[in-house]
């Protein structure tokens, strides 16, 4: 028996439980994981409530990432004792997830956790840490060093928008963080922003061209902040695009592309390709130490992760919510 959340939607309504499971339970696959760590998303809030579309198939296990040692495996790469990490895929959408004490997966969606980091650590930089650390590779691909000016980061308060903050920051690049917690304008500045400014002044409707204030934007929240972080990055400027906190629209122009050459680059850390996981990984276990990760981290027990699910939505979570499955 193993304990697991489970997400249902039947003719009694959509619920997300605490429950036993057998583990003839789990599902098809060739590697079989006790799970240490998960973690809690903003997918993984939208799928245990509902509130989004996230969940493709009902019953189903949520938990986007986790992070543990493998039990049984009949893929050639990996071994019982392997220590593994996994993200996206699909897996806590339409193959049962990381919000449970085992899963059992295709071995080919596995990461090997990098030398000297801990299961603790791979989830306490999960799905969002790797998000940061490609919008971060996006904006290195496109030419864009530290010398070219101050890197704008919105949703800054949440758990991709601190990691982006962090890794900019260790890779010496200047960071104004986007915030609409002010409250936490101090420990943003811990985390390596050397200015914090509201989100008020990018989440509203704004002219196509703005003044030119950034070298680059990661963005995190969509809709009118994006839309104005493209119309206020600066000639050549890059905006790397990876979530939709404020919307899903774009209520741009194409002026900021066919005037100033910004580049819009897309990112994706469900499907990216697995060379690029790994170098991902290699490169977050470097930059990010175990204190920072501890500030970054708070750490919660698995029959606690349906009440925090509301909690993230009403933006009470600073960082990264870690889930204990053992
Ligand atoms: P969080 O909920 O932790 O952070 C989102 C942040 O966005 C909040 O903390 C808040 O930051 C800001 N925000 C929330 N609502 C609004 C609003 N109405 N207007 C403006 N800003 C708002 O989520 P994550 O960091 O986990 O994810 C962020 C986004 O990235 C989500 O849309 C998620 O779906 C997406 N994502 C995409 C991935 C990909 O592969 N492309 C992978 C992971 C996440 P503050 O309080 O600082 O203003």
């Amino acid at each position: 028996m193993y304990t697991s959340l489970l997400t249902e939607k039947d003719a009694n309504g959509y619920r997300t439980t605490l429950c036993q499971r057998q583990l003839q339970d789990l599902p098809q696959g060739d590697v079989t994981v006790a799970i240490d760590y998960s973690s809690l998303n903003y997918k993984d809030a939208l799928a245990i409530t509902g509130k989004g579309p996230i969940v493709r198939s009902f019953p189903m296990v949520p938990g986007i990432d986790f992070s543990g040692t493998v039990t049984e495996s009949t893929h050639p790469v990996w071994k019982a004792g392997d220590r593994v990490i996994l993200t996206g895929w699909g897996v806590g959408e339409k193959h049962p997830g990381g919000l449970a004490q085992m899963a059992r997966v295709n071995g080919n969606w596995l990461v090997a956790l990098p030398e000297n980091a801990t299961t603790w650590q791979a989830m306490a930089i999960g799905t969002a840490g790797l998000t940061a650390m490609l919008c971060v590779a996006a904006l290195e691909r496109n030419g864009i060093t530290p010398q070219a000016g101050t890197v704008l980061v919105t949703g800054a308060s949440g758990g991709v928008g601190s990691f982006a903050v962090a890794l900019l920051s260790r890779l010496g690049y200047n960071v104004t963080a986007s915030t609409g917690r002010t409250t936490e304008s101090e420990w943003l500045t811990t985390l390596g922003a050397s200015a914090v400014i509201s989100r008020d002044e990018l989440s509203n409707p704004g002219k196509p061209l703005q003044k030119e204030r950034w070298a680059a934007v990661i963005d995190t929240v969509g809709s009118h902040t994006l839309a104005n972080a493209c119309a206020s990055v600066q000639y050549g400027g890059v905006v790397a695009a990876c979530g939709m906190a404020q919307g899903m629209d774009f209520p741009a122009t194409v002026a900021p592309f066919i005037l100033r050459g910004v580049t819009l680059a897309g990112v994706d850390s469900v499907m990216i390709p697995l060379a690029q996981r790994q170098d991902a990984w290699q490169r977050l276990t470097r930059l990010l130490d175990n204190a920072l990760l501890e500030s970054l981290a708070t750490t919660y027990p698995l029959a606690e992760t349906i009440s925090l699910a509301d909690k993230l939505f009403a933006g009470e979570i600073r960082g990264r919510a870690v889930i204990s499955c053992r």
